[in-house]
Formats: C-alpha cells, sequence, structure tokens
C-alpha cells in the first residue's frame, strides 16, 4: 500500500508546485470546485484525467481489471452518473451493460459524452454483419486516441469554459506524449521482419494496431473453423514462419487450438501468447496503469512475439 501511496503523494506535490509556478490565478487548487465526473471505465478516466487535471474529480466506474462489456451494472452505478457533472464513456457500445443506462442520461441532457464521437467514421472498424456497428477498440490506434484526446478537451471547455486555457495547455503537452508514444511504436515494430509483419488473433481490437503500423491482420475465430478457412490460416502461418499467435486470455479457445494443431501437422510451430492487455489497465502507479504503459506493454510483446523464432516440431 505504501509503495502506491508514495507517488501518487508525489505526484500531488509536484501538481501543486506546477500549479504554483505557473501563476494563473484560477487553475483549480483552492479556488472553483473540481467538476464531478463519471467516466465509465478506467481508460476512459485515464484520458480525462489526462485533460482535466487537478480541474476534474474522476472516478471510473467498471474496475480496472474486468473488460467492460462483461461488467452487469449495479443499482448505484445509475445513481452515480445520474448525479455526476459530466460523463464520459468510450462508445461503439464497448460498455455492454452500462449503455442502456447512458443511452436514457444522453436523451435527457448533456452531460454524456462519448469520447470516440470525434473519430472520423471512415477510421473506425466495421463490424462484419452488424449494420452500422463499429470496432469499439480505438486506443489500440494513437491517432484515434488523439480524436478522442481532441474531443475530451472539447467537452471541458465547453462545459467549464473559465478553465478553457488550462485544458488545451495539458491536451497539447498530452498529444506530444502520444505523438511519442506513436514514434515508440513505429520503430519497435521496424525491428520486426517483414514477412513476419502479420498479427494473428483472435482479438478484432489488434485490426486498428496493424492498419496505422503496416501489419497485416488475420482473425482466428472463436470456434471451430471450416477446413478452407483453417487452411489457408496454418500454411500463412507456415509459410511466412509466423512465430506467435496472440490471443485474449478471456477468449473461447478451440479455433486456436484447432490452428496450432493445424500448423504442426504441417511440420511448423506457432505460439500462443495470451500477454497483451486488450480491455482492461493494471493498478494505478504500475507500468501498465494507464494508457500510454499498456500500449509499450502491448508493442513490445508484439515485438518480441514475433521476432522469436520457434523451435521445429
Ligand atoms: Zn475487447
Amino acid at each position: 500500500m505504501h509503495r502506491l501511496l508514495a507517488p501518487v503523494l508525489l505526484t500531488s506535490a509536484i501538481l501543486a508546485t506546477l500549479a504554483a509556478c505557473n501563476g494563473k490565478p484560477s487553475a483549480g487548487v483552492g479556488s472553483a470546485p473540481k467538476i464531478s465526473v463519471v467516466a465509465t471505465t478506467c481508460l476512459v478516466k485515464d484520458l480525462v484525467q489526462n485533460i482535466g487535471g487537478d480541474r476534474v474529480e474522476v472516478q471510473s466506474i467498471v474496475p480496472c481489471d474486468i473488460d467492460p462489456r462483461m461488467y452487469t451494472p449495479e443499482p448505484r452505478d445509475s445513481q452515480k452518473i445520474a448525479q455526476a457533472q459530466m460523463v464520459f464513456h468510450n462508445g461503439l457500445n464497448w460498455e455492454g451493460g452500462l449503455q442502456k443506462i447512458l443511452k436514457g442520461q444522453s436523451d435527457a441532457d448533456r452531460r454524456v459524452f462519448s469520447v470516440s464521437s470525434g473519430a472520423p467514421i471512415d477510421r473506425l472498424g466495421a463490424i462484419p454483419g452488424e449494420l452500422g456497428a463499429y470496432d469499439p477498440h480505438i486506443w489500440f490506434n494513437v491517432t484515434l486516441w488523439k480524436y478522442a484526446t481532441e474531443s475530451v478537451r472539447t467537452r471541458l471547455s465547453d462545459s467549464d469554459p473559465s478553465s478553457k486555457a488550462a485544458y488545451e495547455r495539458r491536451a497539447t503537452a498530452y498529444m506530444h506524449e502520444l505523438d511519442t508514444l506513436d514514434e515508440y511504436i513505429r520503430q519497435h515494430v521496424r525491428f520486426v521482419p517483414a514477412e513476419q509483419r502479420v498479427l494473428v488473433s483472435t482479438h478484432t481490437a489488434l485490426s486498428y494496431f496493424a492498419k496505422d503500423y503496416r501489419l497485416e491482420f488475420r482473425q482466428v475465430p472463436f470456434e471451430k473453423m471450416d477446413q478452407a478457412q483453417l487452411d489457408t490460416l496454418a500454411d500463412l502461418i507456415v509459410q511466412r514462419k509466423i512465430p506467435s499467435i496472440f490471443i485474449d486470455k478471456d477468449h473461447p479457445r478451440e479455433g486456436v487450438l484447432q490452428l496450432v494443431q493445424a500448423v504442426e501437422a504441417r511440420g511448423g510451430k506457432v505460439a500462443v501468447n495470451a500477454e497483451i492487455v486488450f480491455d482492461v489497465l493494471g493498478e494505478p502507479g504500475t507500468p501498465a496503469g494507464d494508457y500510454v504503459g499498456i500500449m509499450k506493454h502491448n508493442v513490445d510483446v508484439i515485438v518480441e512475439g514475433l521476432r522469436s523464432t520457434p523451435a521445429k516440431s
């Protein structure tokens, strides 16, 4: 507990010092009351906190270690959402059971915002067979998360114009951090030989990543595949010597096991890697405790996974 508390106190001290140094009278410390914000998830909370800084008091509804799609709302969640001055959610149906509550609220007033609403529709991944539905995992594409950052900055500035300059300043700094992350990813992906730049995964989130960083994406179904589909994937893995398949540890593995067997039957070998952080965040203050941290972690996992040389069976 103390291990976590120390960095938090340190951060507060630094923020207080920065606020004192910039000489602005209404930076939020000791002046106007903070804006009470509810974020549906820890990932959205992280974004709002980065832009809102000390002007906002943000709490998230879904615990950081739970996939929001699996979350069953509790009665007190409706109350939290109703009482907050502002509510931010990812949107695109990521929040599962909470969506019903959010829809009711957003019709009633203008307090509820989706951070994905600012992303250009032609950059979103359409969900096959579901007209007008898009993949919600936009944070796997740093450019799209920058659109989300702009949305949050605009919404906070509109709702609290007296602190607009502070939101602008923090958003600019955060965009810079995201640019640095983007560059980190580009540099690391270059370490993967061109032939192996293929993300084979059960999780569509990686299609967003693949698109921006010039990797190919192939989805492995949860359930058993038909023979033609299986042959295509297994041949690809063997011919291109793709060392790893990246799975979500919570996904059914029937399709993955079938694929691994088919690869081995062809004399190849492929590792099943479940280390990518898809829909959750780690403990605050840990390397996986914020967006930039999980993305760096994920890139490292991907690059290591695609660079390794699996032993022949
Ligand atoms: Zn997901």
